[in-house]
C-alpha cells in the first residue's frame, strides 16, 4: 500500500509538474476601472465596437477623439461622441476600445481594453495584459523603485505569485486581478518610467526573475501575500482572513535597525457610533456604549474588538474581527492591527505601529535586508519559510504552452 502511494504521489507530483509547465502564462485580465454610470474615454484615433469588429489602429491617425459609454437598464451600450451629433448603440456583451495614448479620465491605460458588464451595477474596463508587462506596472506602484534591486526582485516574485494565484482562483469571473489596493496597484505609466534608472531597476527587476514564484510542498504557486511595514513580527494570516496554512509568523530580523511607523487615530464618541450604525444598518437611535479590544493574536496584534451598542432599549454586543474594524473604520487610518484602544472620556483614541496586515514579505524589511547584502531568494525565505521559490528552467515557452496561447481565450491551468 506505502509503496503504491508513494507511486500515485510522486505521479501526482510530475503532473503537478508538467501543469506548471504548460501554465506559462499568456495574459492576466486587469480590472483597469470600475465606471458606475459613464465613462469617458479619450485617444487618438479611438474607434470603439463590439468585439472582433475592429481593425488595428493605425498610427497615421492624429485627432484625439473623446467619447462617453454608458449602459442601459436593459443592457444596450451607447456610444456617444461629445461635440457630434453622432451617437451608437449596441446589443452586444461587451465592447472594444482601441486608440492609441488613451486615457480613462486622467489615467493613462493601456491601448486595447475590453468594456463589459459589472455583475452589480455600471461597467468594469478590462486590459489583457501579458504578466511580465503587468508586473512592470505593479513593481514600482507597490515598491519603490528606488529601493535596493534585490527588495525589488524579492517583490517581484511576491507580486508574480500573488497575482498568478489569483488569477486561477477568479478564473471563472470576468476578470482576474484589481489594479488598485483591493488586489496590487497597477499603474500602465508611472513616475518611474520618467526616471531611466529606476525604469531600468524595474525592468531589471522584473526580467531577473522571470517566470519565478513561491510554491508550497504541494507544488501550488501561492497567494504571496505582502505588507508595508510588518512591525517587529509578521501576521499569521489565519489571524487575518482564516484558513491559510502555507505562510507563517516570523520575526523580523530587522526591526531594532529602525523605527517602526507609529500612528494615531482618535475619534469621538458620536463618530464611532455613527460608523457603527452604518456598518450593522443599526436603527437611528441606537446609542454606544463602548467599544473594547476583545482578543489579541499570539503575536501580540488586536484579534477581535467588541462594541457594545443598545439597540432599542437593549445591550446588544458587536463582536468583529480586527480587518472588519480597520475596514470600518478606514484602512487608512488605522494602520495595521498592531494597536491598543483606550477611551479618555468621550474620545476613543487608537495607538498603533506598522502599516498592513503585516502578512508575507515586509516590504520595509526586505529593503533594510538588501541594504545588508542579502538576495532576494534568501529574503523571501526569510519571510515564506514554508515556501520554495521556483525557478522556470527556461524561459521558452513549452509546445503545449504555445498552443495555449494561440487560443482564443488562454487560462492559467491549476498548478496541482
Ligand atoms: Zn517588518
Amino acid at each position: 500500500m506505502k509503496v503504491t502511494f508513494t507511486i500515485i504521489f510522486t505521479l501526482c507530483l510530475q503532473t503537478a509538474a508538467s501543469q506548471e509547465a504548460a501554465a506559462a502564462p499568456a495574459e492576466i485580465r486587469v480590472r483597469v476601472k470600475r465606471a458606475r454610470q459613464t465613462l469617458d474615454v479619450a485617444g487618438f484615433g479611438l474607434r470603439i465596437a463590439p468585439p472582433g469588429a475592429l481593425t488595428a489602429i493605425s498610427l497615421e491617425e492624429p485627432k484625439l477623439t473623446t467619447a462617453r459609454i454608458t449602459r442601459t437598464k436593459q443592457g444596450q451600450w451607447i456610444v456617444k461622441w461629445p461635440g457630434t451629433e453622432e451617437s451608437a448603440r449596441f446589443d452586444s456583451p461587451a465592447l472594444t476600445v482601441r486608440g492609441q495614448m488613451m486615457r480613462l479620465g486622467i489615467e493613462p491605460v493601456p491601448y486595447d481594453l475590453e468594456v463589459i458588464p459589472n455583475p452589480k451595477a455600471g461597467m468594469d474596463v478590462v486590459a489583457r495584459l501579458d504578466l511580465e508587462t503587468y508586473l512592470a506596472g505593479v513593481l514600482p506602484s507597490e515598491m519603490p523603485a528606488a529601493w535596493p534591486i534585490e527588495a525589488l526582485k524579492a517583490q517581484a516574485v511576491a507580486a508574480r505569485s500573488f497575482a498568478l494565484r489569483t488569477a486561477f482562483e477568479r478564473r471563472n469571473k470576468t476578470f482576474d486581478v484589481d489594479s488598485t489596493i483591493m488586489d496590487q496597484v497597477y499603474k500602465f505609466l508611472h513616475a518611474a518610467q520618467d526616471h531611466p534608472e529606476w525604469k531600468e531597476k524595474i525592468a531589471r527587476a522584473v526580467g531577473e526573475t522571470r517566470g519565478q514564484t513561491l510554491k508550497d510542498a504541494r507544488g501550488r504557486t501561492v497567494k504571496a501575500f505582502y505588507s508595508a511595514d510588518c512591525g517587529c513580527q509578521t501576521e499569521d494570516p489565519k489571524f487575518v482572513w482564516g484558513k491559510v496554512d502555507n505562510i507563517q509568523s516570523v520575526k523580523d530580523p530587522t526591526c531594532d535597525q529602525r523605527k517602526t511607523r507609529q500612528w494615531e487615530m482618535t475619534l469621538s464618541k458620536i463618530q464611532v457610533r455613527e460608523k457603527l450604525v452604518a456598518a450593522y444598518e443599526l436603527p437611528e437611535k441606537t446609542t454606544l456604549r463602548t467599544v473594547q479590544v476583545a482578543g489579541k493574536t499570539p503575536s501580540g496584534r488586536v484579534a477581535s474588538v467588541i462594541a457594545t451598542l443598545d439597540v432599542e432599549g437593549k445591550a446588544k454586543p458587536f463582536m468583529m474581527s480586527s480587518q472588519e474594524f480597520r475596514k470600518i473604520f478606514s484602512f487608512e487610518k488605522i494602520r495595521s492591527t498592531d494597536f491598543t484602544l483606550k477611551w479618555s472620556g468621550a474620545k476613543m483614541q487608537i495607538l498603533g505601529s506598522g502599516v498592513g496586515h503585516a502578512v508575507g514579505l515586509c516590504q520595509t524589511g526586505a529593503r533594510a535586508l538588501a541594504q545588508t547584502g542579502m538576495k532576494y531568494d534568501e529574503i523571501l525565505k526569510l519571510y515564506y519559510p514554508k515556501l520554495k521559490l521556483w525557478v522556470p528552467k527556461n524561459d521558452k515557452p513549452s509546445k503545449r504552452a504555445n498552443r495555449r496561447q494561440n487560443n482564443a481565450r488562454p487560462r492559467f491551468a491549476e498548478p496541482v
